[in-house]
């Protein structure tokens, strides 16, 4: 389309998610940024800006100005020029957010799904036994806090000895 005007674009909020359902999280491939719950508003202006809201999975990982960048680039791709990408931290993500079709992916994918972490907020930590996402086993050892980043746990499995890695349920 080489038509360029200044007058508004027609633009759906719900086009503009349609579009966010296709960025990938930038760690885990397999589910997008939508799946993972990190997208929390979208809002067209009636001159056409276009403001995404987002909440990062966790506060350390280093992967925000990623998202930020393939947001930004996502609704670009839409036509549109005025876009202002907001993060808040308010309220934080919680694993609570991850669509069920997600959970099933990232198990396929290798990582252990967090546990919902319901309504024992108290009792949340590792209230849940963590699975093997290969062979299923509940025999599984945790070998270090935090993997490549913050937001995930290392084990290993003593049944199959295969290493993953696991959500922190938050
Ligand atoms: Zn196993």
């Amino acid at each position: 389309m080489e038509e360029h005007t200044s007058s508004t674009i027609n633009l759906q909020p719900s086009t503009v998610w349609a579009a966010l359902a296709s960025v990938p999280d930038p760690e885990i491939p397999v589910v997008s940024i939508t799946d993972m719950g990190m997208v929390r508003d979208v809002t067209v202006s009636d001159a056409g800006r276009v403001t995404v809201t987002f909440t990062p999975t966790f506060s350390g990982c280093p992967a925000l100005h990623v998202i930020r960048d393939s947001i930004e680039q996502a609704v670009r791709d839409l036509g549109v020029t005025d876009i202002e990408v907001k993060s808040t931290l308010t309220p934080p993500w919680t694993t609570d957010w991850i669509g069920d079709d997600a959970r099933e992916r990232l198990r396929q994918y290798g990582i252990a799904p967090p546990a919902p972490t319901g309504e024992g907020q108290l009792i949340q930590l590792d209230a849940e036994p963590t699975r093997c996402p290969r062979c299923g086993s509940l025999n599984v050892r945790m070998t270090a806090s935090f993997g490549p980043t913050l937001c995930k746990r290392m084990y290993v499995c003593d049944a199959c000895r295969e290493p993953f890695e696991g959500f922190k349920s938050l």
